[in-house]
């Protein structure tokens, strides 16, 4: 089983690696042939263009990814490209509109009453979206649905459920297992530094076992209702085998954190996750300005969640709605300009003296993670056309220290273990031109 990150700068060790990076060899080769494969362009072709044959595979399905097979539902089978453009807004045209319109209201007018009580009946029975009229705000809105529609479609599960937060996402997968009396959770580290001590302090009333992924299958007990895991993994980037830690999960439904990756490098559900998450703050939105969650997962596991979502209340705004149907629509291209430019500047880190390691996914991407000989404090301070900010997958170029803000809530030992040395710098690279960035990182790496 695999679960590192590429270490561009680590290559005396014999291990092959489908991205390893030799420092001396063009990276950008490398990892970006990484990333034009999952793009699906084919490598050597010389062809720089969009995805054009990445096709979904059938909705919902578990098992192997099924590269180039037709979804069954409306559209036949679209491109993933397509999807990120047309999903959840099919309906459109027909209605004589053109822009998704955004639907405010908090609560719905019925003068029937008896059938109100009836839906309500029925979404307490199972949490299906109340066929009919909406309700009330809180079971569900007709806005955060075309972005939910949007996102499992992208995935390829049956449903969608969103969040106000990433954090209120996972929490409700959280208690849709401890209401079920399975509270033992099974995960890997590293994990984003707050899911990691939501589960540590046990702030639910959930238990956890951290363990190597080789350890998942000894670590599940009768009362284990999860296996978390991220991949690209937050800040290291390590990648994890999902196809392996679904077999090894059994029963017990894997969630899988595709934040980093995003449906477009990686869809976790094709390997057996049963569950997805995002925080939709990052990617799916792409310009900085929505906070927001989504957990992809069949239509069983998103009735409960919509349950605990209504009774708990973490809903998402149909304004941030809006705002991430939008940021779908471009998701696939900048996802491959971010990935273009991170490649190219992850190729510089790893000859770069100053560097002492650079680790950067098999499977491409636009984050790149490395651990420099300086002061990482000083790069911080020195950076200019980057911002010097937590958070990810914006249109601009972000960089933060792991040690003292995304991770600085997990234990400094826990930290250490798990591979977030305190020389660690977390880039997530946006969609500047290369050489602008390099000059600004090579700048501040001088004052490192
Ligand atoms: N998962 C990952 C991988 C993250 O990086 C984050 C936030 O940085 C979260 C989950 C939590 O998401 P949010 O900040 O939207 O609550």
């Amino acid at each position: 089983m695999d679960f590192g990150s590429v270490d561009v700068r680590d290559t005396c060790d014999g291990v092959e690696g489908a991205g390893r990076v030799t420092a001396g060899e063009t990276a950008g080769g490398k990892g970006e042939a990484a990333m034009e494969a999952a793009l699906g362009v084919e490598e050597g072709s010389g062809v720089r263009g969009p995805a054009t044959v990445r096709r979904l595979a059938t909705e919902g399905r578990r098992g192997p990814a099924v590269e180039g097979s037709r979804a069954p539902a409306a559209g036949g089978g679209r491109a993933l490209a397509t999807e990120a453009v047309h999903a959840g807004r099919d309906d459109l045209a027909r209605q004589g509109l053109h822009a998704v319109p955004i639907d405010l209201s908090t609560t719905y007018p019925s003068y029937d009453s008896r059938g109100e009580a009836a839906r309500i009946d029925a979404f307490a029975t199972d949490g299906a979206e109340p066929a009919g009229p909406p309700v009330y705000g809180r079971l569900g809105n007709p806005t955060v649905a075309r972005f939910e529609t949007a996102l499992a479609r992208l995935e390829g599960t049956e449903s969608a459920v969103a969040f106000a937060s990433g954090m209120a996402a996972l929490s409700a997968v959280l208690l849709v297992r401890n209401a079920m009396g399975l509270r033992h959770v099974v995960a890997v580290r590293p994990l984003y530094g707050c899911s990691d001590h939501l589960l540590t302090a046990g702030l639910l009333g959930s238990e956890v076992t951290w363990v190597d992924p080789a350890g998942i299958a000894d670590a599940l007990r009768p009362d284990t209702g999860l296996v978390l895991v991220e991949s690209p993994a937050n800040p290291t980037l390590a990648e994890l085998d999902l196809r392996a830690i679904a077999h090894a999960c059994g029963s017990v439904p894997l969630l899988a954190d595709n934040t980093f990756a995003t449906p477009v490098l990686q869809r976790p559900a094709e390997q057996g996750a049963r569950l997805v998450l995002h925080s939709a703050t990052k990617y799916l939105g792409g310009h900085g300005d929505v906070m927001a969650g989504v957990v992809a997962c069949d239509e069983e596991f998103a009735g409960r969640l919509r349950q605990v979502r209504f009774a708990t209340g973490g809903v998402l705004h149909p304004l941030a709605g809006y705002l991430l149907l939008r940021g779908l629509s471009t998701l696939p291209v900048r996802v491959r300009a971010a990935s273009a430019n991170a490649a190219e500047l992850a190729r510089r880190l790893a000859t770069d003296p100053r560097v002492a390691r650079v680790h950067y996914p098999r499977l491409g991407g636009a984050m790149i993670a490395f651990e420099i000989h300086g002061d990482p404090h000083e790069v911080i301070a020195a950076v200019g056309l980057i911002t010097p900010a937590v958070s990810l997958g914006s249109v601009d170029t972000l960089i933060q220290h792991p040690a003292s803000i995304s991770h600085r809530i997990v234990d400094a030992e826990d930290r250490r273990h798990s591979g977030v040395s305190d020389r660690l710098l977390r880039l997530s690279v946006g969609l500047e031109d290369v050489e602008d960035l390099w000059r600004d990182l090579d700048a501040a790496l001088a004052r490192g």
